[in-house]
């Protein structure tokens, strides 16, 4: 095989990298920036002073990079090669390649902000431009000043945003390597599609039986249309006749497939035989597929988004950005001339499509961001000054400050307090570190995280959809507990437990329709939260949770409580003569819980006057996805403490940055556009207001 482009520039790249302490490094997808730069810097003896961090985005790719590099060097996985992602560590002390999700280098900051067991951090895949990906660009500008002497950063990235990150750096160098790509030729079609399902499934069975071999690649949005694709492709190519074609292997390609799955993906397809990978976007940059020669572009994307002004999110699909587009077709041309099949018209390229993608950070909620940075303490760090590469909206901020604000993170004056500092402690989402702290001083610890564990590991109670041909037995699945009214939290609780009282059976998973291996995982996600807990709780943690000699309130009174306490203005109370609740809060409106809640009425057919939600997903219409019924007494603190917020003061000692005159007008303004579906004018209004009155002292003095 051809030498890797990164490494036939591996002496301009270490000439640069000795001279400079950021170096920006610009590479075609599969040009070998992610499993390379290591192994250069480590032949180099940059690994004797320190070991090299290379961060992803993606947990995926952190764990699909490592292992491949682990192969190259010969080595185990998790010894001089390992691996870091959320709930899941396989590094050893011996480890000098690392390989972590963006997010937990974050989180090793928290506990040691000079981060210096590192002698190299490459920021990989900068151009996604995730939301943690972009705080760490920010900590490294102060980070490469602090350690100018012993520290490199490599930021590198496969699109050419180079200049813009490079003027971030002061100036830093960029180190441009070109690529070897084959000519693609591109194929629109006349219009959009009506489905475009039924178009790239057209289209893949048209390549196969029309053109020469080369593995097909097609880009779908999500899991559930991945395998449907799978099972309708397989299932005509098995149809097809004898002989009027060569054999095809259909493989899914996505996030949360297992990783014995994945590792498919990279093995080379069986003599005659052509392979047809049906992915998320996570094969336009993250992951390198070889043998693509025809690639299907839907044009689409699913995006989550945040909508400050209203609390919601959406799961959009959305159209895919030029540049995406442009990586897209770019995997079809990497070992010989490809085709790329867009479906959609050239005219969509050219006048619709967004030049580049919306940065995670400007359709993110900024709660945990915003905690993580008030808790790192730095005097020099400002949040709301903070030095992003593009700042997100005010509204996002303010709405970050005012959530942080409701569950005690902060205090009114803006100031991070006790419970905040702790929250930061915990690998959570503020709303449930939040639960487990109040827990610890109800005495329901133990159920707070179970719970917390069982969200954490999201897809741990979906139901899997059993094929008829799959399924051995004809029995339908056993009943699972049913939350005692309460809700999700309290039905996932119970869940959990029993499981707990079988053992933690994998029969008894299987028997319940449930997830093996997700079960399993969230009880690994328990264990290791529990760990934690027990650095921080004032009493014993029940670690391997034995919950079976635990009499617990029947009513899950001090749970449902905790939960209150956590969720904060997560809020609704429901209205009488609407079929729905009303949130509470800065932000009403009106939504409904989600069908499939476990959420029930009571003995006189009555839902519960007050819910907290986990989540607040936008679809066909807003839905509360995950409740559970709490007390009137518990939401009168919350309501009066929303009631007396004042943005202006929550802001403290930033206010300077929320009245500083905007310098990114133009991401403002995008940002305004994805989200001005809600009603954000009064939060908008109180910060004009402060804004105001901020400029009218300033003239007094
Ligand atoms: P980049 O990060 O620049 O997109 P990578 O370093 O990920 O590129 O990939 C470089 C090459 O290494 C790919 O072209 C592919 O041939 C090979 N490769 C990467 N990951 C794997 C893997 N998991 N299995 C087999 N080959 C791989
Ligand atoms: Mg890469």
């Amino acid at each position: 095989m051809a030498a890797l482009p990164i490494l036939l520039f591996e002496d301009k790249i270490m000439e640069t990298v000795e001279k400079n302490s950021v170096v920006v490094i610009i590479g075609e997808t599969g040009s070998g920036k992610s499993t390379q730069l290591s192994q250069i810097l480590h032949r180099r003896g940059y690994t004797r002073s320190g070991a090299i961090a290379i961060t992803q985005p993606r947990r995926v790719a952190a764990v699909s990079v490592s292992r491949r590099v682990a192969y190259e060097v010969g080595v185990q996985l998790g010894e001089e090669v390992g691996y870091a992602i959320r709930f899941e560590d396989r590094t050893s002390d011996k480890t000098c390649i690392k390989y972590l999700t963006d997010g937990v280098l974050l989180r090793e900051s928290l506990s040691n902000p000079e981060l210096d067991q590192y002698s190299v951090i490459i920021l990989d895949e900068a151009h996604e431009r995730s939301l943690n990906t972009d705080i760490l660009l920010g900590l490294m500008k102060r980070l490469v000043k602090l350690r100018s002497s012993n520290l490199k950063v490599l930021i590198t990235s496969a699109t050419l945003d180079g200049v813009k990150v490079s003027k971030f750096f002061s100036g830093c160098p960029v180190v441009n390597v070109p690529g070897t790509l084959f000519p693609v030729e591109m194929l629109y079609s006349s219009e959009r599609p009506k489905s475009y399902f039924d178009a790239s499934f057209r289209t893949a069975l048209d390549i196969h039986s029309r053109e020469p071999p080369g593995d097909i690649l097609i880009f779908m949005t999500g899991q559930d249309d991945i395998d449907k694709m799978v099972s309708k492709l397989e299932e005509k190519i098995q149809n097809l006749d004898e002989g009027s074609c060569m054999d095809a292997l259909v493989l899914p390609l996505h996030g949360t497939l297992p990783p014995e799955l994945q590792v498919r993906v990279f093995s080379p397809a069986p003599p005659d035989c052509r392979r047809i990978i049906v992915s998320t976007n996570i094969a336009e940059t993250s992951l390198t597929v070889d043998g693509v020669v025809y690639v299907i572009d839907t044009g689409y994307v699913k995006q989550r988004q945040y909508n400050p002004s209203t609390g919601m999110y959406s799961l959009d699909v959305v159209q895919i950005s030029r540049v995406q587009a442009d990586q897209r077709a770019g995997r079809a041309g990497r070992t010989r001339p490809g085709k790329c099949y867009r479906l959609y018209p050239s005219i969509v390229y050219h006048e619709e499509l967004l030049d580049a993608t919306v940065p995670e950070i400007q359709r993110s909620s900024l709660a945990g961001t915003v905690l993580y940075l008030k808790s790192l303490n730095l005097p020099d760090i400002d949040i709301l000054t903070f030095d992003f590469l593009d700042a997100p909206s005010r509204e996002s901020l303010a709405d970050a400050l005012m959530q942080l604000y409701v569950i005690d993170a902060i205090d009114a004056a803006g100031m991070i307090t006790h419970v905040g500092r702790t929250m930061a402690e915990l690998p959570l989402e503020p709303s449930l570190s939040r639960t487990l702290i109040e827990a610890d001083e109800l005495g329901c610890l133990s159920q707070a995280l179970t719970v917390a564990a069982v969200l954490s590991a999201e897809i741990a109670l979906r139901p899997i959809q059993r094929n008829a041909k799959d399924s051995k037995s004809k029995e339908q699945p056993l009943q699972l507990p049913d939350g005692s009214r309460w809700g999700d939290h309290i039905q996932l609780l119970q869940i959990y437990e029993s499981w707990d009282r079988a053992d933690y059976d994998s029969d008894w998973c299987i028997n319940h329709n449930l997830q093996v291996r997700s079960m399993k995982f969230s009880k690994d996600v328990r264990k290791q939260l529990s760990q934690i807990m027990q650095k921080i709780s004032k009493g014993p943690v029940d670690v391997q949770s034995s919950l079976r000699h635990r009499k617990g309130e029947h009513d899950y009174r001090s749970l449902r409580k905790a939960l209150c306490k956590g969720y904060g203005n997560q809020l609704a109370e429901r209205m009488i003569h609407h079929n729905g609740f009303r949130t509470l809060g800065y932000r009403s409106q009106l939504v409904q819980v989600h069908p499939s809640s476990a959420l029930e009425t009571n003995e006189d057919g009555r839902l519960s006057d007050y819910v907290v939600y986990h989540e607040l997903i936008s679809t066909s219409r807003p839905f509360m996805r995950n409740v559970c019924a709490v007390d009137m007494a518990w939401v009168m603190p919350i309501m009066k403490k929303l009631e007396k917020m004042d943005v202006y003061k929550l802001s403290g000692g930033l206010e300077a940055a929320i009245t500083k005159p905007v310098e990114h007008e133009a991401h403002q303004q995008a940002n305004k556009e994805i989200n001005s579906s809600g009603t954000g004018d009064s939060v908008e209004r109180k910060i004009q207001a402060a804004r105001e009155r901020y400029l009218a002292r300033k003239g007094k003095k």
